[in-house]
């Protein structure tokens, strides 16, 4: 491909993330034709967890089939005991998904170009590295995330399945804090993810919810394989690490910022590919409907998004200062929550109220010595806060 201009079309899509895919199989769907410029068209090799009902929901709006693996039980393992969450959890099928979109976008005359997009000019022109100029009506940024100061970070192994002793069979766990915990060496909050996958084996991840600075992979290696040793359990095949950057900044490349590029990870939690799903058909109707840049990228990130993604990482802040047994408490509390609670924390689209009514029930569910850490945690968080939106 010779370097310089090429003939326009209606959206060029930076990057064959979930994100990137998603808003670009929503146009080639509403015909307008798309480029899709990516390092890489190989599936995704992360494992994404999402929610049963937020894949139904992918499913129906864009997918437009069965797209992952459900499991009717999720587990929520604390001091306390055993708590099934009667949410069903589900890992979305990269392969299946990822050919999907990539075949609705060719299918609809659009093309995968193989590159790395280094500028964006007017939120219109894509500029690769190697001089190619790419024009669209719009240009999507999905080349992910920032780095960040403040990670979520796991170390996954598979051992052979099922284990039910660990992870329900046929279900998911969706957080076991005791399971890591060695009462004669305290060490950061972590705890044990782990679910079926398809060849019969079982993924365990050793995961720190958040670390400012991140908790070393290695450490949490080293907790899983403990773990595995108590439990007799060998290890298969190569590890899943991971890191994700909770607090990066939205990309201002000039081009509209989707997924972690927007900086649409959850604060708390690390998750957007659900969001990512769901945004997809909402930037493809704006472009529709004759949206420019500024007031797509405006669309991806309203206001009330931007007041709940605040609080969000207030909550990050306040857990970042918990310890162990203070971060178990905190999970107990906030699982008891009434389900529509705790659901409406977990997710970036929910209201500003909704989110910050689930805190509030937290506050209140804790015990009185736990409410007096969490409310200290909050105040010692609101400068920081303060402090990062000034900056
Ligand atoms: C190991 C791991 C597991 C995760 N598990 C979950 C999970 O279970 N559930 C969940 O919701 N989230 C999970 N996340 C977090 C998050 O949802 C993912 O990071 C997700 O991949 C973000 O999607 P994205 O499309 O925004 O960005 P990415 O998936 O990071 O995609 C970015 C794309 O841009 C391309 N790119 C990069 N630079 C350029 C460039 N200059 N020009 C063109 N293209 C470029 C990349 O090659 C890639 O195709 C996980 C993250 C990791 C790392």
């Amino acid at each position: 491909m010779p370097p310089g201009p090429r003939p326009p079309c209606d959206v060029v899509v930076a990057g064959a993330g979930p994100a990137g895919l998603a808003v670009a199989a929503a146009c080639a769907d509403r015909g307008l034709s798309v480029a899709v410029v990516a390092p890489s068209a190989r599936p995704w090799t992360h494992t994404y967890g999402l929610w049963a009902d937020e894949l139904a929901d992918a499913e129906s709006a864009l997918l437009r089939r069965t797209a992952g693996v459900r499991y009717p039980t999720t587990l929520v393992r604390t001091g306390a005991g055993d708590h099934d969450l009667r949410r069903a959890y589900a890992r979305l099928d990269n392969e299946l998904v990822h050919t999907a979109l990539l075949d609705r976008v060719r299918d609809a005359g659009g093309e995968l170009v193989t590159g790395r997009v280094g500028q964006v000019r007017d939120g219109r022109v894509a500029v690769l590295d190697d001089g190619t100029e790419l024009t669209g009506m719009v240009v999507v940024d999905a080349r992910g995330g920032g780095p960040g100061t403040t990670q979520q970070r796991a170390w996954g192994e598979r051992v052979a399945g099922p284990v039910p002793d660990v992870v329900p069979e046929g279900g998911a766990l969706l957080m076991d804090w005791p399971a890591l915990r060695d009462p004669a060496d305290p060490q950061p909050p972590a705890f044990l993810y782990g679910m079926g996958m398809d060849d019969g084996t079982v993924l365990l991840e050793a995961t720190s919810l958040a670390g400012r600075p991140p908790v070393r992979l290695h450490a949490l290696r080293d907790r899983l394989h403990a773990h595995l040793a108590r439990h007799g359990l060998r290890s298969l095949g190569e590890p899943e690490k991971v890191a994700i950057p909770l607090d990066a900044r939205p990309a201002r490349s000039g081009g509209v910022p989707v997924g972690a590029a927007a900086g649409l990870v959850h604060p708390a939690t690390g998750y957007s590919v659900a969001t990512s799903l769901r945004l997809g058909p909402v930037v493809a109707d704006a472009v529709v409907g004759g949206a420019g840049p500024a007031e797509v990228a405006a669309l991806v990130r309203p206001r009330r998004l931007r007041a709940t993604l605040g609080l969000l990482g207030l909550g990050r802040e306040v857990l970042l200062g918990l310890d162990e047994a203070d971060t178990d408490a905190f999970f107990q509390a906030f699982f008891t929550l009434p389900p529509r609670a705790w659901a409406a924390y977990l997710d970036v689209g929910s209201s500003p109220t909704a989110v910050a009514a689930a805190m509030l029930r937290v506050a209140a569910a804790l015990p009185p010595a736990g409410r007096r850490t969490l409310l200290l945690g909050v105040v010692r968080a609101l400068p920081r806060r303060a402090a990062g939106r000034a900056g």
